[in-house]
């Protein structure tokens, strides 16, 4: 299979502020594995910046253009408790919702079968008119809202497997019929969404998991829940919120998975595709806190990505 891989430097100059765990080391750590040998067969391309309509596809207007407006000249401009903005964060933005952009282009056009977009700030918590939770623009939905307006897709599948719920991409797709949105997230925990009887119009499926669940409960709820929901929307194109915090090792959160558990979801994933959307797959970075268990959980989805069974 062809695996194209989208990133961009200007990723690296989002600069969250000191201590911060959403930090440009993380990207450091992800490029640094997909360097690897076994990743030359990756088609690796830069991602492109998405353009202001694309972004309002999904966002108000008036938030995008004062969000990239607020962009400091210097130093830092705080967004809420825990997400900001440096200088270099209006362009990191605006390359990690185009990469989303581009590789739903190149999947829908048959230039890759499917996808992976290493950039941040991550995107799932953004909500349509506010920045939260590390999180700029909604990337993943940006992805879904594209391949609806350009290609006609009338059943687009979201899975979200960051420990957090993705609070932001569910409230925008919460009335949409042409978008399914799942998460298995860690509950209770930050933002405090994803209840199970959180179900939108039928097309949400939140599968909340209890602090210490790890990889066999994970893997249940998969089985059990989210594959059979995604199986009966049948959809055509399938994007992934790819977050790693649910890993053992992250500082942020207690799921306890391991990096097989990320390759596992993601080839059952990959199987689904195959059967319902031609194969077609985009899968972006959103969370993911300890260096070590990020690079070695991405190296196993992006592998699993490739074809290479875990
Ligand atoms: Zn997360």
């Amino acid at each position: 299979m062809t695996t194209a891989f989208f990133t961009h430097a200007a990723c690296l100059e989002h600069d969250t502020g000191p201590g911060h765990p959403e930090r440009r080391q993380r990207l450091e750590a992800v490029l640094l594995a997909l360097a690897e040998p076994e990743f030359a067969a990756l088609d690796r391309r830069e991602a492109p910046r998405a353009e202001i309509d694309q972004i309002a596809r999904v966002h108000d207007r008036a938030y995008v253009e004062e969000l990239l407006a607020r962009v400091p000249q210097r130093g830092w401009a705080a967004l809420d408790g825990d997400t900001a903005m440096s200088p270099g964060s209006g362009e990191a933005a605006l390359r990690a919702a185009g990469a989303m952009v581009a590789a739903v282009d190149l999947v829908m056009g048959k230039g890759a079968d499917n996808a992976f977009c290493a950039v941040r700030p991550p995107g799932h918590h953004a909500e349509s008119d506010m920045a939260m939770g590390f999180c700029l623009f909604n990337n993943v939905a940006i992805g879904a809202a594209h391949a609806c307006a350009k290609y006609g897709i009338k059943r687009v599948a979201i899975v979200d497997f960051d420990v957090h719920h993705g609070n932001g991409t569910q409230h925008i797709f919460e009335h949409d019929a042409q978008v399914f949105y799942a998460s298995t997230h860690q509950m209770p925990l930050y933002p405090g969404t994803g209840a199970r009887a959180e179900r939108g119009i039928g097309n949400v499926c939140n599968a909340p998991l209890p602090a210490f669940a790890g990889g066999d409960a994970f893997r249940d709820a998969y089985e059990e829940i989210v594959l059979p929901a995604l199986e009966r929307f049948q959809p055509e194109l399938l994007l992934i919120s790819a977050g790693f915090d649910a890993h053992r090792a992250d500082p942020l959160a207690s799921l306890e998975l391991e990096a097989e558990d990320f390759a596992w979801v993601t080839e059952k994933l990959v199987e689904l595709a195959a059967t319902h959307c031609q194969g077609r797959v985009v899968s972006t970075l959103e969370g993911g806190y300890d260096l070590g268990a990020l690079a070695e959980s991405t190296a196993a989805h992006v592998g699993a990505l490739m074809g290479a069974k875990a």
